[in-house]
Formats: structure tokens, sequence, C-alpha cells
């Protein structure tokens, strides 16, 4: 079982990886883990994301805390590459997960290190689905946890949080006001805050992503990988995956990595502008408006690293309007027989936008992430909610 250390993604900061941690205390930039040694290609006996328990934080002897997330189906979708212009694309399938959505993964990982440290409790800011996400592995794993989410969360994730059990506060404003109160909660209670990057090991879950797809795809890689970006945790894990894998031997030191498509929605979309003015750190997006709520982060911690993957991957990222995610989303349903979620449709939407554009090449082998379900969108679930 691997050891690792703390390093600042931006400054020459370490630390050890045995205590609790959060960003930076040098430059408030995000954390991310480095391991000593990595046997290649070992996996464990697990039948979750904890099968790359090689190249995850988890010590000697701990048992993760796991509802058996990940793993999820990567589909072959030519119904859909023949619609997105495209010579292949496979759909990975993350609203497979517990609380459908791929932000099992990350509190998964942020759980079994919380629960390691002993906190006392747990408190999150969401767009919706890692609050889900965190009551859930919160009581999986006997804490107690407080979420703070947007009013305008659809009503069926609100549901999902309330019934697991954590304390739900609703917050009239977006993410980032969210993330406001959970950071003077957590000073005030000494629980641990999971906010997207402010905790290392999140990311960590993230990157099982990128592992699956490489051995899904029997040691290769695709051309493009396109991720419905909103806080920045699904792209930056993927890509930090196939950096390791690259280092490790997992791959061909040679191998030529997949460009990362960043999609997100024409109505909160800082990343897609910084990178078009070819900034190294994006500008907090005002008035931030989409229905995808996994997508409405309007200044994300993340901004530096996002934008730096977009430069070492030769990547590209592309903004779509909410009405043509609206028809993409129902298209890729159709398409695939997969329950797609808008943040999956404004992906789908974004391969032929660049293709369009001329920004994609027609012969492309594309992975396309389906991040959560269409089930967390649908309507009928307001009654309920109003009727509470
Ligand atoms: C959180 C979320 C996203 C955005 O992912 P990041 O890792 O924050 O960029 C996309 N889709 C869904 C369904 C989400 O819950």
């Amino acid at each position: 079982m691997p050891t690792w250390t703390l390093h600042c993604s931006a400054c020459d900061h370490a630390q050890p990886g045995d205590r609790a941690a959060s960003v930076c205390p040098v430059c408030g930039q995000p954390l991310l883990a480095r391991y000593d040694r990595v046997a290649p290609g070992a996996r464990a006996p697990h039948w979750s994301l904890w099968r790359y328990a090689p190249v995850l934080p988890l010590r000697d002897g701990e048992r993760p805390v796991t509802l058996g997330e990940g793993l999820t189906p990567l589909v072959d979708a030519p119904a859909l590459a023949r619609q997105l212009g495209v010579r292949r694309v496979w759909v990975k399938d993350e609203g497979r997960n517990p609380t459908a959505s791929f932000k099992a993964r990350g509190m998964s990982a942020a759980i079994t290190r919380a629960r390691a440290l002993g906190v006392a409790g747990i408190v999150v800011p969401t767009a919706g689905n890692a609050g889900a996400a965190v009551a859930a592995y919160a009581a999986a794993a006997g804490l107690p946890v407080r979420v703070y989410a947007p009013r305008t969360t659809p009503p069926a994730i609100l549901m999902a949080i309330a019934a697991l059990g954590a304390e739900l506060e609703l917050v009239d404003g977006h993410i980032g006001d969210a993330g406001r109160l959970a950071t003077a909660f957590a000073a005030e209670s000494g629980w641990l805050n999971v906010s997207t990057l402010r905790e290392p090991y999140r990311v960590e879950g993230m990157k099982t992503m990128g592992y699956e797809l490489v051995e899904q795809l029997d040691g290769r890689v695709p051309d493009a990988i396109v991720y419905p970006t909103g806080g920045g945790e699904g792209t930056i894990g993927i890509w930090k995956a196939l950096l390791e894998m690259r280092d490790w031997g997992w791959l061909p030191t040679d191998a030529r990595l997949p460009r990362m498509l960043v999609a997100q929605s024409a109505g909160c979309a800082p990343i897609v502008r910084a990178h078009a003015a070819g900034a190294d750190r994006a500008e907090p997006w005002v008035d931030p408006d989409t229905y995808a709520s996994g997508l409405r982060v309007p200044g994300p911690l993340g901004d530096r690293l996002l934008l730096r993957v977009l430069r070492e991957s030769a990547g590209d990222a592309v903004a779509v309007p909410d009405a043509v995610t609206r028809d993409a989303t129902r298209a890729l349903a159709a398409a695939t027989g997969l329950d797609a979620a808008p943040e999956g449709g404004c992906a789908a939407a974004a391969v032929s936008a660049l293709v369009r554009a001329g920004r994609l090449a027609r012969d492309a082998e594309v992975v396309v992430f389906n991040t959560g379900s269409g089930a967390s969108y649908r309507r009928e679930a307001e009654d309920l909610v109003a009727a509470a």
C-alpha cells in the first residue's frame, strides 16, 4: 500500500500526507498527492474504485469507506458518433455510481481519509451532487455532515441529501455563496470542509475515471476526452491519472495522451473565456445561470490547474447554450439508451460544436463523460419538495 506526500500545485511547498490538510498554507492553491513507490500495474481485490488502491490514499491495514463506487460502464455509441460527426464515441456512464454521479468517487476517498484522521464531522458547499455523495459516505462512515446547497438545486438531489440524514442548509445564491457559509461553519465547529480542491483527496477518487478508462480500452487512450466542467475535479483528476500512468510505465513513456476538452454552459463559462483569452487564471463569472447544476461554478479554485491541463494536453474548451444542451441531452439518451444528465448532454453538444468549428478532427475517437443521471432532474419530484 502506498505512502504519499502532498505538493502544492502552484509553489514549492510540500508536506507529509499523514495529517489533516486543506489548501497550500503558503499560497492558498490546491495540494495534490504524490506517491512514493508504486508497483507497475498493481491492482487490489476490491469490487469498486479501490481496485486501484495501490495508487490511492489508503494506508496499510485501513478499510476504505465504500459503497461500490466506480467501475462504471464504457458504452460504445456508434449512432451517437454519427450524430456528433466523429469516427467513434464511447460514453463513460457515471450516473451509475452511488447517489447517481461521479461525485461518489471523490467522496469515497475524502471520507476514507477523514475517518482515518478522526474528524468530528464533515461540511460541504455543493451545486447538488457533491452534497448527495457526501451525505451517503458520511452516513457510511458514521460521521455527522452539514451540506450548504443553493435553493435552486434540482429537488430530487435535495431530497436525496435530506433522506440520507444530512443537515441541509438551503442558500439563496450559487455554490460560491454556499462556500463562504461552509468555510465559516468549519472554522467554528472544527468539522472538515471537503469543498472541491480545498481538500486533497477528492481528486484522488476522481482520477480513477482515468485509470478505468485506460483499462477498459485495453491499455489504449482515446484521441480526446470531453468533460462537463464546473469545479474542475473530474478534468484535473483524469489528467493526473494519465500523467501518473505514463510516469509509472502503465502507459508507454512516449504515449500520446488524449486532448482534454472542457464543456461548460454558456451561462457560466469562466474556463472557456479564460482559455480563449490565453489567460492562466480565470475571472469569476458574474450571475452564473444554467439548469445543469453541476456546471454552475462561477469561480473555481482549480482555475489555474484546469487552464494548465488545457495547455499541456493541447486541449480546448467550448461553451454550450442551455437550449442546445437540452436537445443534446435528449439525443444522447435516445441514441444510446443511457439516462443522460444535462451535464452529459452539454459534453456531447461540445463534440459537435468543436467538429463544426474545425477544432476536433472528424476521424477522432472520443470519450464523452455522462457525469450524472437524468433522474436527478425529473420534475415530478418538485411537488414532493413543495409539500415538505
Ligand atoms: C460536479 C458535477 C460536474 C462538474 O464536475 P467538476 O469536477 O466540478 O468539474 C459535472 N456534472 C455533474 C453531474 C456534476 O455533479
